[in-house]
């Protein structure tokens, strides 16, 4: 019996001679397959595949989807991720034909439609930064952190200066410093003050003329804006560096304040966060990175450009579109032309929403953050600020040392209450850290059922939670044997 908490596989399920499908008897001569192919070409055995039904085949995979929590399920507040829903019309579109089936080996003359899309998304990701160029082919976040590392490091090189520093906040994600050492700079932390924001003494002891970027997350981690970025971003810039944007917390500021207005002289875009593509579980990104006009010609190619015609509403009829390469180009990044389909989903998120519509999604993921914060620091401390943006970080630390409950038995007892867990132990600068993202999408109803259970959880006694959760069909996997030993079969 096949039931929602099984964790066999499907090869365990098999029975010699089951079938999905039976064919009709052949009703044309048979010959032997080694008579019509090469040997080379053939197994010495068929392949060792499970022998089931077809029910069995939909039971076993949608009781195991049924195990899984997702945005469509379940509240999902998990901080820096912008797990926001995911509207099914972007889905659509993205499935449409004239999208899905396009081949990156095509003639332009035969992909006007998704060149135009293309275009068009390069230019609104500008207006939204305030920025000059753009270039839609990295992968994901951490991919346009290091392309947009590489450009400044070819623009430096061009110049003729050795710069050879990044410095970044040490509540940045693992990913800034990581990008920093892949584009063969050296990264320097900076430290972060009591209140959440860059201390200024120590950036001002780091900062000399080896610094080619800074790297800074605004509004950053722990859900401030930086209090002091128009000083920062002065400082490097008369020191000649650049500043850069990871742009992950996008959802707080959309057509509220622009990045290039505060000094940004680079970014990438999460559009599976801020513009609602789906994302978890390794799946598809993307990583468009915007420029200012100075670093526009090291971008990597190709770019899509507007040879001939205007853009609005007659556009489809006179205008042209066609890929180019910067003129100092770093190369490409990736095969062809990104990841379209998450591009597309964007695109689609930003028109349906206009102007407007975004700004109103900031505002409303920041209320929904701060109405989550005002009654949760009842519950956990909140150290850093009495107001967020669009997420914040509590802390479990006092209840680690008062009842010995971890941020960890929190997380995971969440789950029995059909709750994801939020990030936990990110950022590091916050003891026993929960990051809490609510996002725009969700009803107060559904925050304060979360409210609830996180106060109904910290009256829990503290064994019983050491060991949730419960009703899961595993419990608490040991993380880094998983990792290093995945082995799919054990329960
Ligand atoms: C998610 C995230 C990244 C990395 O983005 P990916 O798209 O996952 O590669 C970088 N910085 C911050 C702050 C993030 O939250």
């Amino acid at each position: 019996m096949e039931n929602t908490r099984d964790t066999k596989l499907i090869f365990d399920l098999s029975r010699s001679g089951c079938r999905g499908a039976v064919l009709p008897k052949c009703d044309v001569p048979e010959s032997d397959v080694a008579s019509l192919l090469p040997a080379g070409a053939l197994a010495e055995a068929p392949p060792a595949l499970p022998e089931v039904t077809e029910p069995q085949v939909i039971r076993h995979f949608v009781n195991l989807s049924k195990q899984n929590m997702s945005v469509d399920t379940h509240f999902y507040p998990l901080g820096s991720c912008t797990m926001k829903y995911n509207p099914k019309r972007n889905e659509r579109a993205a499935a449409m034909p004239g999208f899905a089936e396009v081949h990156p080996y095509q003639p332009e003359e035969t992909a006007q439609g998704m060149l135009e899309m293309l275009f068009e998304m390069q230019e609104i990701l500008k207006e939204i930064s305030c920025m000059d160029a753009c270039s839609l082919q990295p992968a994901a976040g951490a991919h346009g952190e290091l392309t947009a590392l590489l450009v400044a490091a070819a623009y430096f090189r061009d110049m003729g200066e050795d710069r050879k520093t990044v410095l970044v906040p040490d509540n940045a994600h693992g990913t800034n410093p990581a990008s920093a050492a892949m584009a063969g700079f050296e990264s320097v932390t900076v430290k972060t003050d009591v209140d959440g924001g860059v201390c200024m003494d120590d950036f001002r002891a780091k900062l000399d003329d080896s610094i080619a970027v800074f790297m800074i997350t605004n509004p950053n981690t722990v859900g401030i804006f930086e209090p002091n970025m128009r000083e920062i971003a002065d400082a490097v810039h008369e020191r000649g560096g650049l500043i850069y944007l990871d742009g992950a917390n996008m959802n707080a500021i959309l057509g509220i304040t622009r990045p290039g207005d505060f000094g940004a002289d680079m970014q990438h875009y999460n559009p599976h966060k801020t513009f609602s593509g789906p994302h978890g579980g390794g799946g598809p990104g993307a990583g468009p990175i915007c420029v200012v006009d100075k670093l526009a010609p090291y971008l990597p190619g190709p770019v899509v450009e507007m040879d001939a015609g205007v853009r609005g509403p007659d556009s489809a009829a006179s205008a042209h579109y066609s890929l180019a390469t910067p003129q100092k180009s770093i190369g490409k990044v990736r095969a062809f032309f990104s990841n379209t389909g998450v591009l597309l989903r964007a695109y689609c998120y930003i028109r349906t929403h206009g102007p407007e519509g975004l700004r109103a999604v900031s505002e409303n993921a920041v209320l929904n953050a701060n109405y989550l914060l005002a009654r949760i620091r009842h519950i956990l401390p909140v150290p850093q600020g009495d107001r967020c943006m669009h997420e914040f970080v509590a802390s479990a630390s006092k209840l680690k040392s008062d009842k010995g409950i971890s941020a960890m038995d929190i997380a995971k007892r969440l789950l029995d209450f059909g709750f994801h867990a939020p990030t936990v132990y990110f950022p590091m600068t916050v003891k026993e850290s929960i990051m809490i993202e609510p996002t725009e999408t969700e009803s107060k109803d559904t925050l304060d059922a979360f409210v609830e259970t996180l106060f109904r959880i910290t009256e829990e006694d503290a064994e019983f939670l050491q060991n949730a959760p419960h009703t899961t069909a595993i419990s608490r996997p040991n993380e880094v044997a998983a990792a290093r030993n995945p082995c799919l079969a054990c329960g």
